[in-house]
């Protein structure tokens, strides 16, 4: 089949997807085409992308660093802002020791395929994201997928496992369905059988635990046998993510993730603004505190018939409807309504369960929330 048959063959799914060009900073209200749109489409959950504070940390770090790393970390682009910033992280995450990645897809792709390897086996939900099933194809290690959040079920895949490696990897936050993972249990059963545990909680780092610190802090656990992964261009606001954990961990993946190693470092500029962020996410429960009223408000207000919002206490609220082209119309008619709702379809979400997916912000209003419950109530 050629492309041109093959893209044909996506838009009769109606899984084409096109990219809005979008010509303001990033925030509840966006230009898009000439229109101001009411936007619930980002992952900027406390609302920092567009903080005069960071923009203003984002010059002050250009002025001081320049625009790029120039190379890579190990050869010469590792600058001083990168370093602050890692020690910061894991102070903040509570954990020893902590090492920044570009984005999260490539602290994913690096983690995995360092911790495992052919002969180990790896463990991961069946809802993980994208960027952890590619680095556990990488990995070349044994898969195991169990089914969302079923405990039961990964402790069954364990036990039968004789790899001498093992690695469960989770979600924290699941991104597209909002909910989340039982991570004390996740660990007693990585106790009980002698297995990592990797965490991603790139929606939860900055949103969850006390002062933002994230879903370990939250579950009040530690271990050496955890491996942490926070995003930064998510709550944060800025871009990035880091790994933390054992010293032992962060050093090894210092030698050895591929996706650290042979890759420019990324700006120290946004290092540097990141270290300002981290300071609004410690000082950020009026931002946290707002923004849980408003989920409480969107969930009061949200009485559907036919579709269905998932039970999800967190920013991410999807209102499930089903067909690829049906949800594709709610969309179309938000978006005529001047409302940007995201319209998620497989191959990231399951078939069947096409979505709109409502993410909330600490810089929303109520009065924007309150329109749009009333816009969708309307449309069901
Ligand atoms: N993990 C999860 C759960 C995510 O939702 C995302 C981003 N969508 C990533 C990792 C990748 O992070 P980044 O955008 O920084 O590459």
């Amino acid at each position: 089949m050629t492309l041109q048959a093959k893209l044909e063959k996506l838009r009769e799914q109606a899984l084409l997807r096109s990219r809005r060009q979008v010509d303001s900073a990033c925030g509840p209200e966006v230009r898009v085409a000439g229109r101001t749109l009411l936007a619930f489409a980002s992952n900027d959950y406390l609302g920092l992308a567009a903080d005069p504070l960071l923009v203003a940390a984002a010059q002050q770090g250009a002025a001081r660093y320049g625009v790029g790393a120039g190379a890579s970390h190990l050869v010469s682009g590792h600058y001083m802002a990168h370093h602050e910033l890692e020690a910061r992280l894991a102070a903040f995450v509570g954990l020893p020791r902590a090492l920044f990645f570009s984005t999260g897809y490539m602290a994913n792709l690096g983690v995995i395929t360092s911790l495992a390897g052919p002969g180990d086996a790896v463990f991961s939900d069946e809802l993980n994201h994208a960027s952890l099933i590619d680095g556990i194809r990488l990995s070349g290690a044994e898969k195991h997928i169990y089914p969302h959040l079923d405990l039961a079920a990964l402790e069954a895949l364990l036990k039968a496992c004789d790899r001498p490696g093992k690695l469960v990897v989770s979600d924290a936050v699941f991104g597209m369905d909002g909910d989340l993972a039982n991570l004390p249990a996740l660990l007693e059963l990585c106790e009980r059988h002698d297995a990592w545990l990797m965490v991603d909680d790139a929606h939860g780092f900055g949103v969850r635990g006390s002062q933002g610190r994230g879903s370990l802090v939250h579950s009040g656990i530690v271990s050496p046998r955890i491996v942490y992964i926070g995003t930064l261009g998510k709550a944060a606001g800025v871009a990035g993510a880091f790994a933390a954990g054992d010293p032992d961990v962060i050093e090894w993946l210092v030698q050895r993730a591929r996706t650290y190693i042979f890759t420019t470092g990324a700006p120290p500029l946004l290092a540097h603004a990141l270290l300002a962020s981290i300071d609004l996410i410690e000082r950020g429960e009026d931002r946290r505190s707002h923004l849980a009223r408003l989920i409480a408000q969107l969930r009061d207000g949200l009485k559907f018939k036919r579709w269905r919002l998932l039970d999800s206490t967190t920013a991410i609220q999807p209102v499930v409807i089903g067909e690829n082209s049906e949800a594709l119309r709610v969309g179309a008619a938000l978006l005529e309504a001047g409302i940007w709702l995201p319209v998620i379809r497989p191959p990231t979400v399951p078939v069947g369960t096409a979505r709109l997916r409502i993410s909330l912000s600490a810089a929303h209003t109520a009065e924007q929330v309150g329109r749009l419950v009333t816009t969708l109530t309307e449309l069901e």
